[in-house]
């Protein structure tokens, strides 16, 4: 089954995709215990990212009472493998991409700030920018999977 997929990922509830997302007063007082939410300048709610609902093992802790957003959402990835333009070994294979180039990215990051005061932020981007790039299979996953859409 397609949702499946999910539970091999969990980007867009890791803070890797997005930072925030958006729900409603009735979502605030349901979730308040169970979430962190917070309040803009403009007065709309947002559900802070990494979601403090999402498993070790990538499930949603509070699946049946998610906000709206979250039931609603689906990645480019994840709405080619109901329309079937991708088998879900490609699926798989995508998402098992993605969180290997997160991985080295995050290892190259480091190695680039630990070498450099964090206060030198441009000289460890420049370090950062010199070091080999996230392989080509992995930055086209990277354009499959990652899509806007939920009006963050
Ligand atoms: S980013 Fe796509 S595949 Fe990954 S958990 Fe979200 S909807 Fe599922
Ligand atoms: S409430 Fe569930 S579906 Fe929504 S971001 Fe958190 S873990 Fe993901």
């Amino acid at each position: 089954m397609p949702e499946h997929l999910c539970l091999t990922c969990a980007l867009c509830c890791d803070g890797s995709v997005f930072s925030r997302v958006p729900v409603t007063e009735a979502e605030r007082d349901r979730l308040r215990d169970r979430v962190e939410i917070f309040t803009k300048e403009d007065g709309s709610l947002r559900m802070r990212q990494p979601c403090r609902q999402l498993g070790a093992d990538k499930a949603c802790g509070c699946y049946e009472d998610r906000p709206a957003t979250c039931r609603d959402y689906a990645c480019a990835l994840l709405r080619r493998l109901e329309r079937g333009t991708v088998t879900e070994a490609q699926a798989r294979g995508y998402v098992a991409d993605l969180l290997a180039a997160r991985s080295r990215t995050r290892a190259l990051l480091a190695a680039a700030l630990s070498e450099t005061p964090p206060a030198d932020l441009g000289l460890a981007m420049d370090r950062l920018r010199s070091t080999p790039p996230v392989d080509r299979h992995a930055a086209e996953a990277a354009e499959v999977h990652y899509t806007k859409g939920a009006g963050v």
